[in-house]
């Protein structure tokens, strides 16, 4: 296995004290405000002004485009995706059908065929898509856009259904990124959650997307999921290391068999306990750091020489629905039963249920179901989670230059929380600023948090996972 340099700049400091003694949930920011901050006032009216404004030239930056296939094959139990269980593929076809028709109404708002600098398949499973099925799409998508040789065009891969012709064929179409789907390779673990997934299988994939030109192979590993424990977790960590990704999210299970039904098929007792986790996740950050990883930031890790680690040391990460991305703040078109996308200063979601989704498009609407127009102190507080989630700091005098207000002023109530936040070493202020410690980046949900207008007036009902 190739070996990484070692960085130790940037990691993080795992303070397990502190982590205990801070609220263990909160909003993972993958936009600002958080979805349970959608309303239905907001509708294909709104979502159609917005993309005129964009038109217009006064908001245009980058375009992205999410693409949402919600079919699995099989059923994972930890699972809280919006997704459909299915194996007849003819399910594919008629929602291919819908997606080509839904863009078909949104070509007319889009005001030309832009180039896209992001594309991204999420699911469900993307891969439960045949090759046939993807090149469909892949021709709705030149129809309407301009593939560019530098975009960064990824997919959501699960290993279990996917053969080397077919990440061949991907690489043909235009990905360069994956996302492996691993979890965990503990048989014990695997048949608890029903995901039953070989090494083999996994690395047979892997390996192909490398020879295939794929610039960029992430895994996902899930830490908390039952019968895990420190002991079983090494092995898993050992093989995903020498399988050698480009970037490895380390995610946390929340057992919510109350909120999400397909968990009540996990035994309860079998989940470890918080120390049990933390023991794990603590394992988990000294080793991959050890082994060079790159601590990106919540639950990312990058090798030192993936764009993630190189844009984070040179300032221009960025956060969007995907997690961390390398990409100027792109404007965002989705498409898809349940997809969320942003454009300019507005969030907007498709339907979350297939059946009013179809029924949406049938009747010559876009299927928005609910979004968000953000106002001015909206934008400031997300520029400022952005600005933490991502740079780790803040400048306050940047924000009064940029926003016109007095900073001391406007977030008195936020910089006496702050302040207790310095006081446990999760940041140093200084008279102008704060700078998020090494101890702090671990726990970087707790400081954006602060910031969270909505949170701190309790205009909200969401559950949130927990912070680490
Ligand atoms: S975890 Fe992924 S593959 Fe498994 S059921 Fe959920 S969406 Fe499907």
């Amino acid at each position: 296995m190739k070996t990484i340099a070692i960085h130790t700049n940037n990691q993080p400091e795992f303070d397990r004290e502190l982590i205990a003694g801070l609220p263990a949930s909160g909003p993972r920011y993958t936009s600002y405000p958080t979805a349970d901050r959608f309303h239905n006032g907001f509708g294909e009216t709104e979502y159609a002004n917005a993309l005129e404004l964009r038109g217009l030239g006064a908001l245009n930056k980058p375009l992205s485009l999410y693409i949402h296939i919600p079919f699995c094959n099989t059923i994972c139990y930890y699972c809280g995706c919006n997704k459909i269980i299915t194996k007849d593929k003819s399910r594919a076809d008629a929602y291919i059908e819908y997606l080509e028709r839904e863009m078909d109404l949104l070509a007319p708002h889009l005001s030309g065929r832009h180039q896209l600098a992001q594309l991204h398949f999420g699911g469900g499973t993307p891969t439960f898509l045949s090759d046939e099925q993807l090149e469909r799409v892949f021709a709705m998508i030149r129809k309407h856009f301009q593939l560019m040789p530098s975009g960064e065009y990824s997919i959501e891969i699960d290993p279990r259904k996917v053969s080397r012709d077919t990440v061949f064929h991907l690489g043909r179409l235009g990905f360069n990124r994956m996302s492996v789907g691993i979890q965990d390779f503990d048989p014990k673990v695997q048949a608890a959650v029903n995901r039953i997934q070989t090494v083999e299988e996994t690395r047979e994939v892997i390996e192909a997307a490398r020879e295939a030109g794929f610039k960029s192979v992430s895994v996902d590993l899930i830490y908390g999921l039952p019968h895990q424990s420190l002991e079983s977790i090494k092995p898993t960590i050992d093989t995903v290391l020498a399988l050698d990704p480009d970037r490895l999210a380390l995610y946390h299970y929340a057992h919510l068999p109350h909120i999400f039904k397909p968990q009540r098929r996990i035994d309860t007792e079998a989940v470890p306990g918080s120390e049990e986790k933390l023991d794990i996740l603590q394992y988990a950050v000294h080793t991959l750091t050890e082994r060079g990883y790159v601590f990106i930031g919540m639950d990312h890790f990058a090798k030192p020489d993936d764009e993630l680690a190189v844009a984070l040391r040179e300032g221009w990460l960025q956060r969007n629905f995907q997690g961390y991305s390398t990409y100027a703040d792109c404007d965002l078109v989705a498409i898809g039963v349940s997809s969320i996308g942003k454009i300019g200063s507005t969030y907007s979601q498709n339907e979350r249920d297939i059946d009013a989704y179809y029924a949406a498009i049938d009747a010559g609407r876009l299927p928005i179901m609910r979004g968000y127009q953000l106002n001015r102190d909206d934008i400031l507080r997300r520029s400022i989670i952005q600005d933490l989630m991502c740079r780790f700091a803040l400048d306050f005098q940047l924000y009064e230059s940029m926003f016109g207000i007095p900073f001391a002023q406007y977030f008195k109530a936020e910089l006496a929380d702050l302040q207790q936040l310095a006081q446990l070493g999760l940041i140093t202020m200084r008279g102008n600023g704060l700078k998020v410690t090494p101890k702090g980046r671990f726990l970087i949900r707790n400081i954006a948090m602060v910031f969270d207008h909505h949170l701190r007036h309790k205009e909200t009902t969401a559950k949130y996972s927990q912070t680490v």
